[in-house]
């Protein structure tokens, strides 16, 4: 069974079906993203962004002569005339998992911004509409996880209601390509929040995804996973890193494979699809037949209870 932990409906739903068809993926993770281009210009948000992007004078993606505030915005407006079918809200990702309960599995996401009562209503829709899991990003979300109280929320809430937490580490497109600017998706800001709670929480990307620097807290990640066992990592946008002899190995000595899931993060990867990404798995010679189902689909079966 192969199970795709990172996809993104940006595409009708056909369009997804058939690419896992050609992939042969059985069981697609459809990801919310709960995020509000307008919370960069909360003054505690925008002053942290405003220093991080002065730290860096690269223009990683040709805006820079925009405030960071407008590059923020026009990221968001840009991905939707691009993807003018995405779908992103709790209630979108449900009524998918709703029309294909064979293939599709609903993750819902929660803007930690927000007040305390927002948060709860959104825990609450997570519940309700059966979702097995939440997506986060400090990127697109604009937090740290070690200093926001919601996202402490969201980790209990998660430990207590045996939801899967895949959370963003690493750069991400637009003006987080900018590392300064995606700091708060160090992994090792999680650690003190993972003293506390322990949801079962993926590291999407391995804290490694970066156009700039590819690889940039792998050590990170590894070092959390090292410290606690339910922290697991995805490959999504990071298979020409991981499935490496080199890379293997060291994951392997540090965790184990047993904690690294396939993730494709299709459609978003420039030149790559879900076909693409299950091939460079079931190719990879550093891995044994056995490895490889663990990773293309068992391991996310035993955490998401489908086992
Ligand atoms: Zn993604």
């Amino acid at each position: 069974m192969i199970i795709d932990i990172h996809v993104h409906p940006f595409y009708k739903e056909n369009r997804i079906l058939d690419e896992m068809a050609r992939a042969g993926v059985d069981y697609a993770v459809l990801l919310a993203v709960d995020a509000d281009p307008m919370d960069v210009e909360k003054p505690e948000i925008r002053s942290r962004l405003r220093a991080r992007h002065l730290e860096s004078s690269i223009d990683f993606w040709g805006f820079q002569a925009l405030s960071i505030e407008d590059q923020i915005k026009k990221f968001f407006q840009d991905l939707i005339i691009y993807y003018p079918n995405l779908k992103s809200s709790n209630q979108e990702i449900a009524d998918l998992v709703k029309k294909y309960p064979d293939k599709f599995i609903g993750f819902g996401s929660v803007n930690p911004n927000k007040d305390e009562d927002y948060v709860e209503a959104k825990l609450k829709e997570v519940s309700d509409l059966g979702l097995k899991g939440i997506k986060m990003l400090p990127t697109l979300q604009m937090f740290n996880p070690s200093e926001n109280k919601n996202f402490e929320r969201i980790c209990e809430y998660c430990e207590k209601n045996r939801k899967i937490l895949l959370y963003h580490t690493g750069c991400d497109p637009g003006p987080w390509e900018n590392p300064s600017l995606s700091e708060d998706a160090n992994p090792k800001y999680l650690a003190k929040v993972l003293e506390t709670y322990s949801p079962t929480i993926v590291l999407a990307h391995t804290g490694s995804y970066s156009a700039w620097k590819p690889g940039i807290w792998l050590d990170e990640a590894l070092e959390l996973g090292r410290k606690f066992d339910n922290v697991y990592f995805d490959t999504a946008a990071v298979s020409n890193i991981i499935y490496s002899e080199k890379t293997l190995k060291r994951i392997k000595e540090a965790v184990g494979l047993e904690r690294l899931l396939f993730g494709s993060d299709y459609p978003v990867v420039w030149g790559s699809d879900m076909k693409y990404e299950v091939n460079v798995i079931k190719s990879c010679d550093y891995l044994t037949d056995e490895e490889k189902e663990r990773i293309l689909g068992q391991n996310a079966a035993e955490i998401l209870g489908m086992t």
